[in-house]
């Protein structure tokens, strides 16, 4: 067992807390740049779009890595995890403070992070081992380690329970092999939450059982797979005869299920509360080239705007609601889903408009500012509507547990 080192405790009052974060802020990181506005002022980059090669992947990532150990050893890393496993004990308004408060500063991206700190994290806080919390939790927000989420399989994606990697019993721990896909960010982790079916003979559903694996362990294969906007973000993954010990069991053998919809639940809350309502520089964009190409009278595209802007606002009212209603305590629901599926709704209705303004400008780069970069976001716009759970899902999940509808058959197999 490693020893705890926490960090320093930032102040509850707010003031204190706001000076003391804009003094580290003041300290570690650059004043935000102003944003430039207007068609044709400054770089034309979209918030959705291209992903960076692997060598400039590592490169981010290592920038990451070194601000988040400053960040967590100010105090300001994990301000709302439970304070004997490394957080900072506070409750969600401060967290939302910092937000707010880090919005004016460059800081490096923490993409890298999204997996360990909104999806996996919180799955070892809830049913983890001592020791696997002792062993992880910390070092996952101070950038020590970085986590992946090891659930697709070739042939279990939106039908999870159908996992075919298994695990099978040996002294002190079990041995695991199997193939997964589609594992984001699986080359530069450390670990990987693994779902694997470990009694073949019980229910499809009752058979899963949940590890944590080491993805440094040599029989782990880390192979690239390269996505159609040149980005290389996932890849297979290729076990075999892992060992991975009793104690890195989340929950017991057998709740791999149960441990599987609490990461799933935290996925989907962290698109659908933190990540659908930012990112309006698209919608913003568009205004901007409907402005600049004499479009602005124009029914159909004005129509075609107006349904994308009204989401979008929608999106972050019900986001806003949402978050409000989780830090009252309450449980994350199917409005995750809703926004989610309202959020990938919305960006391919975006690429499209852009499409039907700029036709071929938008596939051959004629050096025009603003008009090729949004190729990016017409070939990544497609993966807002798998990952996570694919539209389908969502819809499913909205008939089930908000209209009452019947249970999809599959669980019913
Ligand atoms: C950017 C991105 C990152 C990802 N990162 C990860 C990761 O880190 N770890 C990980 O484990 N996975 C990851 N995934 C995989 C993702 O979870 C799966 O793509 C998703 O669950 C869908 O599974 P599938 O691709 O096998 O499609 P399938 O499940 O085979 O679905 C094919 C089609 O059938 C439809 N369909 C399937 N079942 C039903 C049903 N019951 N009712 C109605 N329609 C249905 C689907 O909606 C879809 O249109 C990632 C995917 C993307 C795009």
């Amino acid at each position: 067992m490693t020893d705890l080192v926490p960090g320093p405790v930032p102040p509850d009052d707010e003031d204190e807390f706001r000076r003391a974060a804009v003094a580290f802020l003041d300290a570690h990181a650059r004043p935000a740049a102003p944003q430039a506005v207007g068609w044709g002022v400054g770089t034309d980059e979209l918030a959705v779009g291209g992903e960076p090669g692997r060598d400039e992947e590592l490169r981010l990532v290592h920038a990451a890595v070194t601000f988040r150990r400053e960040l967590y050893d100010a105090g300001f890393g994990w301000l709302t995890g439970p304070v004997e496993w490394g957080g900072g004990g506070k409750g969600p308004r401060h967290q939302e403070l910092f937000e707010q408060i880090v919005q004016d500063y460059e800081i490096p991206s923490e993409t890298c992070f999204i997996v360990g700190h909104h999806i996996v994290g919180p799955t070892l806080v809830a049913w983890g081992t001592d020791e696997v919390k002792d062993r992880y939790l910390q070092a996952i927000y101070r950038g020590d380690l970085i986590a992946c989420q090891l659930f697709s399989e070739p042939g279990a994606g939106s039908d999870l329970a159908g996992v075919r990697s298994r695990a099978e019993r040996v002294a002190g721990g079990w041995l695991v092999t199997g193939q997964k896909v589609w594992t984001s960010g699986a080359h530069f982790s450390d670990i990987g939450e693994m779902l694997v079916r470990t009694d073949p003979g019980a229910s499809k559903h009752g058979g899963l059982t949940m590890l944590v694996v080491d993805m440094h362990d040599p029989g782990v294969d880390v192979r690239p797979l390269k996505q159609m906007n040149g980005g290389e973000a996932f890849n297979e993954v290729f076990l075999d005869n892992v060992f991975v010990p009793d104690s890195h069991v989340l929950g017991r053998p057998g709740d791999g299920w149960k441990v599987a919809m609490t990461t799933l639940g935290n996925e989907r809350s962290t698109i659908g509360f933190r990540f659908a309502p930012v990112a309006t520089d698209e919608v913003e964009r568009l205004a901007a080239m409907i402005e600049h190409f004499g479009l602005a009278d124009d029914p159909v595209i004005r129509q075609a705007f107006a349904a994308i802007a009204i989401r979008k606002t929608t999106i972050r009212w019900m986001a806003a609601r949402a978050a409000r209603g989780l830090a009252a305590g309450g449980e994350p629901g199917p409005e995750a889903s809703i926004i989610k599926l309202m959020d990938s709704v919305n960006v391919t209705a975006v690429g499209k408009l852009a499409g039907r303004i700029l036709g071929p400008r938008m596939m051959a780069d004629t050096g025009e500012w603003g008009t090729y970069v949004w190729a990016d976001l017409l070939l990544s716009a497609p993966s807002r509507r798998l990952a996570g759970g694919t539209d389908e899902i969502m819809r499913n999940i909205m008939s089930e547990r908000i209209l009452g509808l019947p249970r999809d058959a599959q669980f019913n197999r």
